[in-house]
């Protein structure tokens, strides 16, 4: 929605901003939802360093308009 401490992502294949978008995960077989940056041109989705830095290697990301 607003702007998130003014830090932008941006998609590197389009160079667009990404949006926030609510996005279903799949983590070791627990669905659950978050609000990943998602490029709005190629749905690209931006995994944060927190998530791809962890335990979440195995993640699987659907998009939700899929
Ligand atoms: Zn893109």
């Amino acid at each position: 929605m607003g702007p998130s401490g003014g830090r932008k992502i941006v998609c590197a294949r389009c160079r667009l901003p990404l949006a926030a978008v609510r996005t279903k995960l799949t983590y070791q077989g627990v669905n659950f939802e978050a609000e990943l940056p998602t490029c709005p041109e190629c749905g690209q989705v931006f995994v944060p360093e927190e998530l791809a830095l962890g335990k979440m290697h195995e993640l699987e990301v659907t998009l939700e308009d899929k």
